[in-house]
Order: C-alpha cells, then sequence, then structure tokens
C-alpha cells in the first residue's frame, strides 16, 4: 500500500517505518529510492521499486501558517521564498 502525506509539516514521517508489501523490506523515507515532483515527493523501496510513500509539497499558505506555528523548517524555507527573485 502506498501512503499519502498531505500534510509535509507533520513530525516524524521521515523516521517513520514502512514495510514494503511487496518484497517484505523495511525502513524509513531515508532508506528509500526519492523521485522528486513538482508537486509532490515519492519515496520508493530500495529493492524493488514499489512506491511506498507520496509526500504532497505544502503551498506557500500551508508553508506560512506552519512558520506561524514555529516550525523551523518552515520559517527556513519561508526566508529562501522571500529572498528569490521573483518571476515576471
Ligand atoms: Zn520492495
Amino acid at each position: 500500500m502506498t501512503t499519502t502525506l498531505s500534510d509535509y509539516y507533520q513530525p516524524g514521517w521521515r523516521d517513520h517505518r514502512h514495510t514494503c508489501p511487496a518484497c517484505e523490506w523495511q525502513g524509513s523515507s531515508r532508506q528509500m529510492e526519492l523521485e522528486l515532483h513538482d508537486e509532490q515527493s515519492e519515496y520508493a523501496c530500495p529493492q524493488c521499486e514499489f512506491p511506498l510513500l507520496v509526500v504532497l509539497h505544502p503551498d506557500l499558505p500551508q508553508v506560512q501558517a506552519a512558520a506561524a506555528a514555529g516550525n523551523a523548517e518552515a520559517a527556513g524555507q519561508l526566508a529562501i521564498l522571500a529572498s528569490a527573485p521573483r518571476r515576471g
């Protein structure tokens, strides 16, 4: 089963232990194969490439809300966004 995480700032998901239903590999997202997309990050089993975890990327209001709630990672991302040159 593929787990979809819609709240990027939910604590602990990187270290959550998953079991691959296809080959019974066990491990956290740190050991999985990462494939980055614009809208989401996909983590697959390092042994058989079964997709185990999909993390939806936060949009700006979510980053702002998390930063306002004291999330250090969100605050850092907000700073990067604020310093990035705007397009158009
Ligand atoms: Zn597997």
